[in-house]
C-alpha cells in the first residue's frame, strides 16, 4: 500500500498543527500582493508582508501546502520538465513559517523529526547543506540530527543564501537532500556533477536573520523569522519507493490516460512527450481554475505558451484531434477533492483547452512542416535563422520558446536577435502603414486570432519576467 499525495500533505500539515502552527489553505496562483510577480512560486509569497513587517500576522506560526508555478521569470523550470526526475511547472510546496517566533534550532528540529519519524526516512539516506559561514546551522545539524561532518556540506553560492530582493529580509539557507543511491548519476550538492538526480533536494529551510538596506548594509533582524519549502511530489516519490516524480501514482495515472487516448506507448521519445503533457495539464488547468485565460500578453501568454508546448507533444504522439481537454476529467478525479476550484472550473477548463487546441491545430502541422524543411540541413551547434523563427511565430502561432524546445533535442539553437529584429521590422512596418501590428500575408487563422485577442505582445511576457521575483 503506497502513501498518496493527499496523505503526505495531511501528515505534514497535521505535524505542524500539532506544533502550534495555524494551518492555512493554499492561496491562488495569481499573487494578490505583488503585481510584478508572474505567479506564486513559493510557499512564502502570500506571507511576504508578514516578513517585512508591513503586516501584522494573525498568528506567529503558520503552515500550508501552496500551489506553485515556475514557468517564467527568475524561477523557470519549463525547460527542466521531462529532462529531470524532479521538476514540474506546477507543484505543491509544503511549508512552515515563523514570523519572528521560533528560529533556527526549532526549524531544524521540526524538519528532522518530521522527515525521520513521521515520514520514517532513513538517516543514512539524508544529507544537508548549510551556507559556508553559518557555523550555527552546522552545529545544530550535528547536535539535533547527529549527522557526521561529511553529511553537512558547506556551500558558498547564492543557492544557500536567500534574499527577498535588493532590500528587505535575507539570510542563510539549509537544504535537505535525499540520496537515491549510486545507480543514479549525479554527485552530492556542491560537487561538479551536482546537477544529476542521484541527490534530490526535498526541503529548503530559510533562516531570515538579516535585513538588507539600500546602502548595502546588512543588519541583524531583532526578531528573525523562518520560511521553509518542501516539495510534495518529490517527497511522494521517496515515500512511494520511486526515484522519479513522474513514476509516482498521480503521474502514472495521468500518463496512463494520455497513453490510452493517444494509443502511443510511453516508450522512447513518446515517454518524454507523455510526461510533458501530464505536467502541463496540471499547470494549465490550475492556472485556468485560478482565473488565468490564454491570451497574447502577460500571464495569459505564459499560459498559452505552456498549452501549445503540450499540444505540440500531443501532435508528436500522433493525436488526430484535440487531446488536452479529454485528460481534464482524470486530473479532476485525482486532485479535485483537495482543490475544489478545479472541480468548479472543470467545464470551462475543458472548453478552453479544446478551443485553444482546435485553433492551434489548424497551423501546427504546417508549422512543423516548415520547421522540418528549414532545419533539414542543420545539425548540432547550428542556428535556425531568426526570420524563420519569426515566421513560425507570426504565421503559425509558434511561441519562440516552443520553436527552441522543438529543436533542443537536435542541439539546434535559434537566432534570437534575428527573431527580435524581424519582429521589430514588422512592428515598424505596420506603424508606417497606419495600422496596429498587422501582418501582411499572415495566415488567416492567426490574423483572426490576433484580432480576437488583441495585439501581439511578445514583450508583454518579458516585462513581467524581468521584474523582481521573490525566493
Ligand atoms: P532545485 O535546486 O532542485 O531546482 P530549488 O532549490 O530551486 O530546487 P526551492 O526554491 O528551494 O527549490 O523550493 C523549495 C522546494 O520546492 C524544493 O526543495 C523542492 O522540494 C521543491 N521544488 C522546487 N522547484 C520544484 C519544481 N520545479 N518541481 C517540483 N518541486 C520543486
Ligand atoms: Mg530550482
Ligand atoms: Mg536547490
Ligand atoms: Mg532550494
Amino acid at each position: 500500500s503506497t502513501v498518496s499525495l493527499a496523505e503526505i500533505r495531511a501528515q505534514f500539515l497535521d505535524y505542524f498543527g500539532r506544533n502550534d502552527h495555524v494551518v492555512l489553505p493554499s492561496s491562488p496562483l495569481v499573487p494578490d500582493n505583488d503585481p510584478t510577480l508572474l505567479f506564486v512560486n513559493a510557499g512564502m509569497v502570500p506571507f511576504k508582508d508578514n516578513f517585512t513587517g508591513q503586516r501584522t500576522p494573525d498568528a506567529p506560526r503558520a503552515a500550508s501546502s501552496q500551489k506553485c508555478v515556475r514557468a517564467g521569470g527568475k524561477h523557470n523550470d519549463l525547460d527542466n520538465v521531462g529532462y529531470t526526475a524532479r521538476h514540474h511547472t506546477f507543484f505543491e510546496m509544503l511549508g512552515n513559517f515563523s514570523f519572528g517566533d521560533y528560529f533556527k534550532e526549532q526549524a531544524i528540529s521540526h524538519a528532522w523529526e518530521l522527515v525521520t519519524k513521521d515520514f520514517g526516512l532513513a538517516k543514512d539516506k539524508l544529507l544537508v547543506t548549510v551556507y559556508h559561514t553559518d557555523d550555527e546551522a552546522f552545529d545544530l545539524w550535528k547536535k539535533i540530527a547527529g549527522l557526521s561532518d561529511d553529511r553537512i556540506i558547506r556551500i558558498a553560492t547564492s543557492d544557500n543564501f536567500w534574499a527577498m530582493g535588493d532590500t528587505g529580509p535575507c539570510g542563510p539557507c539549509s537544504e535537505i537532500f535525499y540520496d537515491h543511491g549510486p545507480s543514479i548519476a549525479g554527485g552530492p550538492p556542491g560537487s561538479p556533477d551536482e546537477d544529476g538526480d542521484r541527490f534530490i533536494e526535498i526541503w529548503n529551510l530559510v533562516f531570515m536573520q538579516y535585513e538588507r538596506h539600500a546602502d548595502g548594509r546588512q543588519v541583524d533582524l531583532p526578531r528573525p523569522s523562518i520560511d521553509t519549502g518542501m516539495g510534495l511530489e518529490r517527497t511522494a516519490a521517496i515515500l512511494q519507493g520511486k526515484h522519479d516524480n513522474y513514476d509516482t501514482d498521480l503521474f502514472q495515472t495521468l500518463i496512463g490516460a494520455s497513453v490510452e487516448l493517444t494509443g502511443a506507448k510511453a516508450e522512447g521519445e513518446a515517454k518524454f512527450s507523455h510526461r510533458v503533457i501530464a505536467d502541463h495539464l496540471r499547470s494549465c488547468s490550475f492556472l485556468m481554475a485560478d482565473g488565468v485565460s490564454p491570451s497574447n500578453e502577460g500571464r495569459g501568454y505564459v499560459l498559452r505558451r505552456i498549452m501549445r508546448r503540450a499540444m505540440r507533444h500531443a501532435h508528436l504522439l500522433g493525436a488526430k484531434d484535440p487531446l488536452m481537454h479529454r485528460l481534464v476529467p482524470t486530473l479532476v478525479d485525482e486532485m479535485g477533492n483537495a482543490f475544489g476550484e478545479l472541480k468548479r472550473a472543470q467545464a470551462s477548463i475543458e472548453a478552453t483547452f479544446e478551443q485553444e487546441e482546435e485553433r492551434f491545430r489548424r497551423t501546427l502541422g504546417r508549422g512543423m512542416g516548415l520547421l522540418e524543411e528549414a532545419t533539414s540541413r542543420l545539425g548540432k551547434g547550428d542556428e535556425l535563422p531568426g526570420e524563420t523563427a519569426f515566421k513560425l511565430y507570426d504565421t503559425y502561432g509558434f511561441p519562440l520558446d516552443l520553436t527552441q524546445d522543438a529543436l533542443r533535442g537536435r542541439g539546434i539553437g535559434v537566432d534570437v536577435d534575428g527573431f527580435e529584429t524581424a519582429m521589430e521590422k514588422q512592428r515598424a512596418k505596420s506603424q508606417a502603414d497606419g495600422g496596429k501590428f498587422d501582418t501582411a500575408g499572415a495566415d488567416d487563422v492567426f490574423k483572426k486570432l490576433r484580432e480576437e485577442s488583441g495585439a501581439t505582445a511578445f514583450t508583454g511576457f518579458d516585462r513581467l519576467s524581468e521584474t523582481h521575483e521573490i525566493v
